[in-house]
């Protein structure tokens, strides 16, 4: 073990050590750690000024009470979360996540990933994350209107285009940043589009933002499966975890550039429609019946649907996981290995777990890490910040720039793993690429 490999285990230990119980943070910080040791040996100044100690410390974390009423006339109570990871390149940016699954872990684990990410886009981005334990699912809109507005009354005061500015993730879509905006508007008495981003093109939002995570995925995997592969997407067979905002866009483009998306999934199963899944059909059963994707079946009777069924155990070319942190395991990544398929690209945040991407490193399956072949989203939201600051008047965002950004990111990640003598390790290349960006400007702002 080389004294920097020891040194970033003992950082780990550290950090271990003072934030308990955090495991899903803790899994995402080894993920970056045990990657960062040959940059570490090639720029000692990022060890001498403790860049790695002061870079997984978040520089703010808000937790705060959210009581709302529901339809029943009985008070419910959230705990809502904001976390401000790191705002050396920009203010701090990254979505809010409404789930009963959210805890602190979570909220740091996004945040810390959202800090590589951000930087790999080039934008002027810093990285935040938080969200809440609140359930959307199964509550009227009125519910919802007034969770978001006793949420946003509680975090207006940190917010704002120049400090922090949220967007949406699961859980979190158009009409709850409506909700969202509404209520900072109306306390604030200001009209600041650039505070929140995932807004509709209606009232200060880019067309191409809600598309932007999803068709970002696959013009990454496209530009991966021709760096690794020398191969098309056109005519692969492809499945896509989720439903949701990430899934169904990445499911849209998929179609468009030729290849056929034969099962997608929720929480309860898996709909496998060997003819293609028609993404209309999930649009309209996800963002207007707001229903189970197993409704499916009711619009296309030869579709197939799999209670709690496991989507990776499909066969396929090409897997994109788009619905949650772990929900890729290793037996899984075993099962894609064997049945042929040739490249993995995250859609979602840390879908698959660190066993599962080992084995498509040793099995030499093109692997994309979400936190590079994810972050259109989030780049298109900085755009839209753009957008807002000129005040809606000579901007125009297209799908090409969006397309230009993702090839962007895949030649950093690219270049980056060469240099280090692992080419086409695309976690190596992402972390390190991240890192220096991120590590070069707190350099440069001294001991803050
Ligand atoms: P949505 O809420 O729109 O959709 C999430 C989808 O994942 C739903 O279909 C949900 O099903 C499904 N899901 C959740 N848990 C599971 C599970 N255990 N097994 C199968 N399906 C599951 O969220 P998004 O599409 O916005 O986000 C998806 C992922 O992408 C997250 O990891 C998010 O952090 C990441 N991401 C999102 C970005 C964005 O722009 N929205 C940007 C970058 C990353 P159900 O309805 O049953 O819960």
């Amino acid at each position: 073990m080389s004294t920097h490999s020891e040194t970033v285990s003992s950082i780990y230990q550290q950090i271990v050590d003072r934030n308990p119980g955090e495991n899903e943070f803790h899994q995402a910080l080894y993920e970056v750690l045990e990657t960062l040791s040959p940059v570490l040996e090639k720029q000692p100044e990022y060890a001498k000024n403790k860049i790695i100690e002061r870079l997984c410390e978040p520089e703010r974390q808000i937790i705060f009470r959210v009581p709302w009423e529901d339809d029943n006339g009985e008070i419910q109570i959230n705990r809502g979360y904001r976390i401000g990871f790191n705002s050396a390149l920009g203010p701090y940016k990254g979505g809010l996540r409404f789930h009963p699954s959210v805890k602190i872990g979570t909220m740091k684990f996004l945040a810390f990933e959202q800090t590589f990410k951000n930087a790999l886009t080039g934008l002027p981005i810093g990285s935040g994350k938080g969200g809440s334990d609140f359930d959307p699912k199964g509550k009227s809109d009125n519910e919802v209107m007034r969770f978001c507005q006793s949420f946003m009354t509680a975090l207006y005061r940190h917010l704002g285009e120049n400090t922090d500015v949220p967007a949406g993730d699961i859980g979190v879509g158009s009409r709850e940043i409506g909700y969202l905006f509404g209520q900072y508007k109306r306390i604030t008495q200001r009209y600041e589009s650039g505070v929140i981003t995932g807004k509709s093109p209606q009232w200060g939002g880019t067309w191409i933002r809600h598309k932007a995570t999803g068709y970002g995925a696959v013009f990454f995997c496209e530009e991966m499966v021709r760096a690794v592969h020398n191969e098309e997407l056109k005519d692969k067979v492809a499945v896509v975890s989720g439903s949701g905002n990430v899934a169904t866009y990445a499911m849209e483009k998929l179609r468009v550039i030729g290849a056929k998306v034969i099962a997608c999934s929720d929480s309860s199963g898996v709909i496998i429609d060997r003819n293609g899944i028609d993404v209309d059909t999930v649009i309209h059963i996800k963002e207007v019946e707001r229903a189970r994707i197993k409704t499916y079946l009711d619009f296309h009777h030869d579709a197939e649907y799999i209670d709690g069924g496991n989507i990776w155990d499909i066969p396929c070319d090409i897997a994109l996981p788009c619905a949650t942190q772990n929900e890729l395991q290793q037996a899984d990544a075993i099962t894609l290995v064997k049945n042929g398929c040739i490249a993995v690209c995250e859609g979602a945040n840390m879908p698959s777990t660190p066993d599962a991407i080992k084995v498509f490193q040793q099995e030499g399956i093109a692997f994309g890490p979400g936190k590079a072949a994810n972050a259109g989203g989030v780049a298109s939201s900085a755009l839209e910040m753009q957008h807002n600051a000129t005040h809606g008047s000579g901007f125009e965002y297209s799908e090409e720039r969006l397309h230009e950004i993702m090839n962007h990111i895949h030649r950093d990640c690219c270049d980056t793993a060469e240099e280090f003598g692992e080419p086409h390790n695309y976690v190596l290349g992402a972390n390190i690429a991240g890192f220096r960006r991120v590590a070069n400007a707190m350099l440069a702002f001294g001991i803050i």
